[in-house]
């Protein structure tokens, strides 16, 4: 695993003294070569997945963490020399001085890396909170934020008219995610943990993980070095021990151990994934019937949540507010 070195030795490519170790590389790397070796994995990744296309569009989802941090500074200076267009996106879910903090340092982020960025407030938009949806509905306050995220997300992507929306996630998330899906089984679940998915015409935007093949140390080294602005606290709805902290852990012993194992299993995962998916089959894809957006069944979940608690499905009070903003901001034309 990569980590800090000790003082005095070299860059395995110039004379200057590592910062740090990435030892399944055999690499002693400077501040400088460590920046580029990060930036050319994430490249590797966009290409394959064919996101760096010119005239494309990518919608980066930045929470104000490190790794969507490191993420966009990586995919935005990449996606300049091919043409590609980044613009970033920030939720404000409500989660008290968390999010705050988190939209203070999106906004930093975007104006030092000169991303454009749009900010989309939940209590405006719909009038509850994630956190308020979550008591009212007495459902968990992270299964509640997943779901307002990836709503809002593909909400926007739509209206844009994004090829991508970008996630932050690292390798170490993605492999602690697949083994949590061996462990039940989950065959459907595992066939999605690819560095991309694709879209489907007006209903879905599909996902890029430019972090596919970055270590979750890596990312925080890169997040460090580059100094970007980052709330460094984690979320204090977190739960206390979740599964995959313990996985991750896990392949962290081993790969101290086994230099590269963590990157081997990423590989072969996606080596992998057309084989699962052909084990899981086909999903049901249809179109919600309030707001026109994907759903497995006639309803999509942020609809039935918010019908729920406020009398009436919220999805189509959201696109049409996001599409305000979005026309405001001279995102997209109005129609
Ligand atoms: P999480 O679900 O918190 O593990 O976050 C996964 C990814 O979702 C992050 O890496 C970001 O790309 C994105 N994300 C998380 N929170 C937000 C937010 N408040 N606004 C926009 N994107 C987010
Ligand atoms: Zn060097
Ligand atoms: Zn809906």
């Amino acid at each position: 695993m990569s980590q800090r070195v000790a003082v005095n030795r070299k860059c395995s490519k110039c004379d200057r003294q590592a910062i740090v170790e990435i030892k399944y590389a055999r690499l002693r790397l400077c501040e400088e070569h460590f920046k580029e070796f990060i930036e050319s994995k994430v490249e590797r990744i966009l290409r394959k997945t064919n996101a760096l296309r010119k005239g494309t569009i990518i919608v980066a989802a930045v929470s104000g963490g490190k790794d969507s941090a490191t993420m966009l500074a990586t995919l935005s200076k990449i996606a300049k020399q091919y043409g590609v267009t980044v613009v970033g996106v920030h939720i404000i879910l409500g989660l008290r001085e968390y999010s705050e903090k988190s939209l203070s340092k999106v906004t930093n982020l975007c104006k030092e890396l000169g991303v454009s960025c749009i900010t989309v407030d939940l209590k405006e938009l719909i009038g509850f909170t994630v956190y308020e949806l979550a008591r009212r509905s007495r459902r968990p306050v992270c299964s509640i934020c997943g779901l307002v995220k990836r709503y809002m997300l593909n909400a926007i992507g739509v209206e844009i008219g994004a090829d991508y929306i970008a996630l932050g996630h690292n390798a170490d998330d993605i492999i602690a995610y697949s083994i949590k899906s061996f462990l039940s089984h989950d065959i459907e679940a595992l066939a999605k943990f690819g560095p991309s998915t694709p879209s489907i015409d007006g209903i879905a935007v599909g996902r890029l993980r430019p972090l596919y093949e970055v270590y979750e140390k890596e990312a925080l080294l890169y997040a460090l070095v580059s100094k970007l602005p980052v709330v460094i606290e984690e979320c204090p709805f977190r739960p206390e021990r979740p599964i995959e902290d313990r996985i991750k852990e896990f392949m962290n012993k081993l790969e101290e151990e086994h230099p590269g194992i963590k990157l081997s299993f990423i590989r072969r995962l996606e080596k992998r994934l057309e084989f699962y998916k052909r084990i899981a089959g086909d999903e049901p894809v249809g179109k919600c019937k309030y707001c026109g957006l994907i759903s497995a069944g006639s309803e999509c979940s942020f609809c039935r949540l918010t019908r729920r608690i406020a009398g009436k499905p919220l999805g189509p009070v959201v696109r049409e507010k996001i599409r305000k903003i979005l026309t405001d901001q001279g995102l997209i034309r109005s129609q």
